[in-house]
């Protein structure tokens, strides 16, 4: 299936739309409701990414299609569909203008990408392994992630998403495998451990680590719902973000 006859398809142009500050904090209503608040609790310190600007760039649907030009450092984000990756990165960049773009019918398999701040380029990659679709359907986020990573100049490294309670697919597996060949720098963020009880994130973390052979430092508990390990994740892409480029093995 293609994705023509989608608003703005084919012509980035047509889209383009920025979220500035102004409307940061209008986003509590988001059908998801996990918490995509742009509040700070008190006493939660300086927000290690203070998000100033959002824009759209547009979204990369086919190999050889359109991708943006920019010198700006890439940060790609992977996982799993209903890993809750959408859910995280409303938390991590808390605007609403993110769910809109990643709720679009036939955005769900692009690899969109967000200038945020003017600074760094967010690249959310599509979710994989959906169990309702067809087998070969499953497999097409692997030559648009090939062809992300032949053209990209800019990135610094993959947020790999895991869900607490499920344990890693084959699908995940094949994507670390992937990512760990061509040295791709990668961290890891655990999603919804609000599910968990408390004194269960960390020996389940730790499971996950050694069942995936990675470092358990390299994995960030996270929770859309609580807001649990978004300055951690959000201090974490702000490094890498300073990082020299990933250049190909
Ligand atoms: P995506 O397909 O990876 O973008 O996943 P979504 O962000 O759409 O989330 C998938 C489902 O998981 C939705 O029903 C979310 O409400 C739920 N979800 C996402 N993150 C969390 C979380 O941190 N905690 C809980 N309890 N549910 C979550």
């Amino acid at each position: 299936m293609t994705n023509a006859g989608e608003p703005g398809d084919g012509d980035v142009d047509d889209e383009r739309w920025t979220d500035d500050a102004t409307d940061a904090d209008d986003e509590t209503g988001l059908a998801d409701a996990t918490g995509a608040g742009g509040e700070r609790p008190p006493g939660a310190g300086r927000d290690p990414l203070p998000i100033r600007s959002l824009e759209f760039l547009g979204g990369l649907a086919s190999a050889g299609g359109w991708r943006p030009e920019t010198p700006l450092p890439e940060v790609a984000f992977a996982g799993r569909s209903n890993v809750g990756k959408s859910s995280l990165l409303n938390r991590l960049i808390r605007r609403k203008a993110f769910a809109r773009v990643s709720r679009t019918p036939g955005r769900t398999r692009e690899i969109n990408f967000f200038l945020v701040n003017g600074e760094f380029v967010l690249v959310d990659l599509p979710g994989y392994g959906y169990a309702r679709v067809a087998k070969e359907r499953r497999n097409e986020w692997k030559p648009l992630m090939g062809e992300y990573l032949r053209h990209t100049r800019q990135l610094r490294g993959i947020v790999q998403l895991l869900d607490v309670r499920r344990e890693p697919s084959p699908e995940d597996f094949e994507m670390l495998d992937y990512l760990a060949e061509l040295e791709v720098p990668v961290l890891m963020a655990v999603t919804k451990v609000d599910k968990l009880k408390p004194r269960e994130v960390a020996p389940r973390v730790r499971q996950l680590a050694i069942a995936l052979g990675v470092e358990e430092e390299q994995m960030i508990p996270f929770s859309a719902v609580t807001g649990r390990g978004r300055d951690e994740l959000a201090a974490a892409v702000t490094e890498l973000v300073r990082e020299p480029a990933w250049t190909p093995p």
